[in-house]
């Protein structure tokens, strides 16, 4: 089953002893060999947008810091509505906010319309896309005053930021795929990961779809700007890639007796892509420091610490994963008897 993952954040601090920070001629990827594929289309950001457009609507605001627009007279609409383009947003916001497939409440529901509309031609009519036909008509009423009034602006920002995200990971993507699939021992899917960029990615900004492993991720939210847009990058990528580390804590929490905590594998993906960044893009500060994930509870300090003790060696090259896990399962409380 398709399963999307909005990647909660959850996690600052300041590591002392890291890799050697290296951006070599090594470290760029073969042009013939892309790891990510970057695409920009219409009805996955008009699908989005009408979805935010409903959220806004019902008073919901539950985007988190990272998530909020950086420039949002950059996504602005160009002008006022006429009546009749009032009148036809409205229908269509009335299918967002009240049809639970738009609603879009359940993970299968989402990724059915998320592939599908990605995959979308942006000059067709949707009646080659296999969709649920409220959504459909919904989205074709929309469509035309969506392109007349916001999509100019919303492609122009996409186009701008995958430009951007481009420049950055090209002196750097083979390394900073080998350290994101060596933390993790997992294998890369075998063919590039799709990035679809969008003006609006749920409350998160970002999230994961799989299979296949699709990204999208929001070219305007604060999260995702710079360096941080690559890291963000990698670790929904590295959300597909997670199956290896999951049965390996399983495994040696069972073994050891351990109690394992839901969120300690997304941490160790937040440390992970931070790390991978961190390592080959000089200046670059995590996404966990940058938005306080490590600082919103007491936990998540004790296991940053614990990382940097514990699996930052593994990270490092001088340690396996087995032995990694191991040392940090062996600090987790115990499973009562
Ligand atoms: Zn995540």
């Amino acid at each position: 089953m398709c399963r999307i993952v909005p990647t909660a954040l959850l996690l600052s601090f300041a590591i002392t002893s890291r890799a050697v920070a290296q951006t070599s001629p090594d470290c760029a990827r073969p042009a013939e060999r892309p790891s990510f594929v970057f695409h920009n289309g219409f009805w996955l950001n008009l699908h989005n947008f009408l979805h935010r457009a409903a959220k806004e609507r019902r008073g919901v605001n539950d985007e988190l810091p990272a998530a909020m627009t950086v420039a949002a007279h950059d996504t602005a609409r160009t002008r006022g509505l006429t009546p009749p383009e009032r009148d036809a947003w409205e229908r269509a916001l009335q299918v967002y906010l009240t049809y639970p497939v738009a609603l879009g409440n359940t993970d299968s529901i989402v990724s059915r319309l998320n592939e599908r509309l990605a995959g979308a031609r942006d000059d067709g009519d949707l009646r080659d896309v296999d969709i649920d036909a409220t959504v459909r008509q919904a989205l074709l009423l929309a469509a035309p005053v969506y392109r007349e009034v916001w999509w100019a602006a919303h492609d122009r920002r996409n186009r701008e930021w995958i430009a951007s995200l481009r420049g950055l990971l090209a002196p750097s993507e083979t390394c900073l795929v080998r350290f994101i699939t060596q933390g993790l021992s997992a294998d890369w899917p075998a063919a590039p990961v799709t990035v679809d960029a969008s003006v609006y990615a749920s409350w998160f900004g970002a999230y994961m779809t799989q299979p296949p492993v699709h990204v999208t991720l929001s070219s305007n939210a604060r999260g995702n700007q710079g360096t941080l847009g690559l890291e963000v990058l990698l670790h929904e990528a590295g959300h597909a890639l997670l199956g290896p580390l999951d049965s390996a804590l399983v495994a040696t929490a069972a073994r050891q007796g351990r109690l394992l905590p839901r969120e300690l594998a997304h941490l160790m993906l937040f440390y992970t892509a931070g790390e991978a960044v961190r390592t080959f893009v000089p200046g670059h500060v995590p996404y966990a420091e940058t938005f306080g994930v490590w600082k919103q509870n007491a936990s998540a300090e004790r296991y940053r610490a614990l990382l940097e003790r514990e699996w930052q060696p593994h990270l490092e090259g001088r340690r396996a994963l087995a032995d990694a896990v191991a040392r940090i399962v062996d600090r987790l409380p115990r499973q009562a008897m």
